[in-house]
């Protein structure tokens, strides 16, 4: 364990050229070195959570997509989990959006690996999730097409009354 600040051991992002300096990239979410064990997966995990918190929408979205996926069930879930408060049903939003791919991706990686009867509770409740936001949006679908049809109806019904009225 590293307890000592370092001072010259920042290396720079394969993927986009930013300093690192922790253990992944704070631009990208892309890990500098390689990230071993539950332990060093989680703290990766926490740290990404951090530069989304403190950055930009832009760089929640870019994080969001490009971001460190862990491996380990239990951090799996942890990084599900704070995907859950950046999703929103009711409206159209690109980070909801990205939030729901990156959800998407850790499900389908936790179906895949063996893992404990929480792993398995914690996985019916994000798929949970998912299918109730792929429903509202679209239930949000359908009503956009029922305004625009009653929108149609009002206005045909108003071309009709201007006409008799003449
Ligand atoms: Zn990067």
């Amino acid at each position: 364990m590293q307890t000592t600040e370092r001072t010259s051991g920042s290396s720079r992002c394969d993927q986009c050229g930013a300093d690192i300096a922790e253990l992944l990239c704070s631009y990208c979410g892309t890990p500098g070195r390689l990230v071993e064990g539950p332990g060093a997966q989680l703290r990766a995990v926490r740290e990404l959570q951090h530069y989304m918190r403190v950055g930009s929408t832009q760089s929640q979205i870019r994080l969001l997509t490009l971001g460190y996926v862990p491996a380990a069930p239990q951090v799996l879930v942890e990084a599900a989990m704070a995907c859950l408060p950046l999703i929103r049903d009711a409206e159209v939003d690109d980070v909801s959006a990205a939030a729901v791919r990156r959800l998407e991706t850790l499900v389908l990686r936790l179906r895949l690996v063996p893992a404990g009867p929480e792993v398995v509770r914690a996985l019916a409740l994000l798929e949970a999730r998912l299918g109730s936001y792929h429903r509202a949006d679209r239930n949000l679908g359908i009503l956009a097409a029922v305004v625009v049809v009653v929108g149609l109806i009002l206005v045909m019904l108003g071309v009709v009354a201007w006409l008799h009225s003449r």
